[in-house]
């Protein structure tokens, strides 16, 4: 995951305990509906991390500019990756996190006060707790916001097909292009993510790539090369792609952050392969965070590290050659 959020013992935990009036509220909110449990053992699920984040730090940068996300994270993964920057709630079972519980209606209700209009299941691997991150966006619609998720990808059809029915957009974390790597690196599945890469070019729900390149494991050229063609052909050329920087963490302490240079090479493979929209990441103040016109090449939309400082867009066109882009704009 991408995504981190500023910490167990900063932000994050004050965020929830400033707000008392919204815990204490638990319901059994995944139990009931899990096949041979009631609700006498149910459980209430809870965040073990919660942040008002930039939109822009997820990474979505065609979801609403410069909007705050109300973002949420609960314990444990399906996959282990060696790189996890989240690895201390990712890694845990719900039981071993601090955590304090909250209803989806309470969720949605402290996004509304806090302004934002975004929700964001993220930090950990929301497949994980679908259903909860299903009634946190039914809840969310109903106070008017959009709801988004930050996932590996590897998520079954139906689940995916019932988050879809009621999500704004999906960033789909896609580690690498190796069966080999995923299995060795993440204890994860190429296929599976591929297939939902698949399943959500189907749907209205708009979606973003994010591809953390780490040295020496995944920022091959060939491998950087058949992944964007990947895109282009299955997902869509107007798909956004980030590639962005590793820096050493967990289980990957012993490699050096990834070099400018391959991301700006990688960038540069996935536009002549024919992507509309491939960006920098995790490099502040780069020129590939910012948005261009594929048309006439204009900045459109200018950012630096998590902020947008400049949106050009004309209601989502660019001003000066009138090229539509793509994205949830209003
Ligand atoms: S998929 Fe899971 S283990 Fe991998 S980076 Fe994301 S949260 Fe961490």
């Amino acid at each position: 995951m991408v995504d981190a959020p500023a910490g167990l013992a900063g932000r994050v935990r004050p965020l929830l305990s400033r707000l008392p009036d919204l815990r204490g509220s638990a319901r059994a909110l995944r139990s009931p509906r899990e096949p041979g449990r009631g609700a006498e053992d149910a459980r209430p699920l809870a965040p073990a991390a919660l942040a008002l984040d930039p939109i822009e730090k997820k990474p979505f940068f065609h979801v609403l500019p410069g909007a705050s996300a109300l973002s949420l994270g609960t314990a444990g993964c399906n996959f282990h990756c060696r790189w996890c920057q989240n690895w201390e709630i990712s890694q845990s079972r719900p039981e071993e996190v601090p955590a304090s519980t909250l209803t989806p209606e309470a969720v949605a209700s402290l996004a509304a006060r806090k302004g934002a209009p975004v929700v964001a299941c993220t930090y950990n691997e929301p497949t994980v707790f679908a259903e909860y991150a299903l009634d946190v966006a039914v809840a969310s619609r109903k106070e008017g916001l959009r709801t988004v998720v930050v996932s590996n990808g590897a998520i079954r059809e139906e689940p995916l097909r019932d988050l879809c029915a009621v999500l704004a957009a999906y960033k789909v974390d896609l580690k690498c292009f190796s069966e080999r790597t995923y299995r060795e690196q993440c204890s994860g599945d190429l296929k599976a993510v591929l297939d939902t890469l698949r399943r959500l070019a189907k749907t209205k729900v708009w979606t973003e790539i994010v591809v953390l390149l780490v040295p020496g494991l995944n920022d091959s050229e060939a491998e950087v090369t058949a992944l964007a063609r990947f895109v282009r052909n299955e997902v869509g050329p107007e798909t956004p792609v980030h590639f962005t920087r590793f820096h050493p963490t967990y289980r990957l302490t012993n490699l050096p952050p990834t070099p400018v240079a391959t991301l700006e090479r990688a960038r540069a493979i996935a536009l002549a392969e024919g992507l509309a929209f491939a960006y920098v990441g995790n490099v502040p103040g780069h020129p590939g965070e910012s948005t261009y016109c594929p048309g006439c090449k204009a900045r459109l939309i200018r950012r630096v590290g998590m902020a947008t400082v400049e949106n050009r867009l004309a209601k989502g066109a660019c001003p000066d050659c009138g090229r539509a882009i793509p994205g949830v704009w209003s």
